[in-house]
């Protein structure tokens, strides 16, 4: 049996019918003889909205209540995920990342993990159910509410797959991988199926949006092999692997 951490970007998760019919896909992963722990980011926009909201309060707002605001977002999208897996007659259970054991420095905004002991996550799948964890956030040694920046949902995912010793990371997304060009912009861009960690760590560098730099050197480090895909189709997506791990041993691809 592999253990598989897929995390859902905000447009994996952006409304209702988009819950559904991910709580579909992690129910036919885990069908399909896999255990699976979930990170998502908030719903679609939500992290922009509720910034917005907090500039009309106040244009400086206290770095502290911004982290706490903004840890709300993941909090909506993981929760309703798990009633959508309710729903379908399957079990979830939705962790902060206070609860999901991620504890980190206490620069808000901009959060560095220290450290990630996921044992209620570990403990919910030892049972058959579905760990969910928010994304994007974790405690401070103090106890406070933090981010780790934009994006960070990636590198939550990467850190929750390397602390319960994941076979692979996938990463959803509303593109097919990583391509030479955003294929949203460029319709000849082409999918690159398989990556070095240095070679997507430069096409991170250079700008392409996929993946958060952070996410791919947190994932070296620890050589957790990376499954860049989309929510949307069932297309093979970007591996991203250590030298010598053979793209053919990856669950779930
Ligand atoms: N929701 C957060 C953001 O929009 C984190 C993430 O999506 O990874 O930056
Ligand atoms: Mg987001």
């Amino acid at each position: 049996m592999s253990l598989i951490v897929q995390k859902y970007g905000g447009s994996s998760v952006a409304d209702s019918d988009s819950i559904k019919r991910v709580a579909k896909r992690i129910i036919s992963t885990k069908k399909a003889g896999n255990d699976v722990a979930v990170v998502v980011s908030a719903m679609g926009d939500t992290t922009d909205d509720l910034i917005d909201q907090a500039m009309d309060i106040d244009s400086n707002p206290p770095a502290r209540e911004m982290d706490m605001l903004m840890t709300a977002g993941e909090r909506i999208s993981m929760s309703l995920l798990a009633m959508a897996i309710h729903a379908q007659g399957d079990r979830a259970y939705s962790f902060t990342g206070s609860q999901a054991g991620f504890v980190t420095d206490a620069r808000y905004g901009a959060a560095h993990i220290r450290s990630v002991k996921p044992q209620r996550v570990a403990r919910a799948l030892s049972k058959g159910n579905v760990g969910i964890v928010a994304g994007f956030q974790g405690v401070s040694t103090e106890g406070d509410a933090t981010t780790l920046g934009r994006g960070g949902s990636d590198t939550s995912a990467v850190a929750l797959a390397v602390a319960l010793g994941a076979d692979v990371c996938e990463i959803y997304t509303d593109v097919d991988g990583v391509f030479t060009a955003d294929p949203r912009i460029v319709p000849t861009a082409r999918r690159i199926p398989t990556l070095s960690y240095d070679e997507m760590m430069e096409m991170a560098a250079a700008g392409t949006k996929v993946l958060a730099l952070r996410c791919v050197e947190y994932a070296r480090r620890f050589s957790m092999p990376l499954h860049v895909r989309s929510s949307f189709s069932h297309r093979p997506g970007t591996l991203i692997l250590p030298q010598d791990v053979n793209p053919s041993r990856i669950p779930n691809v």
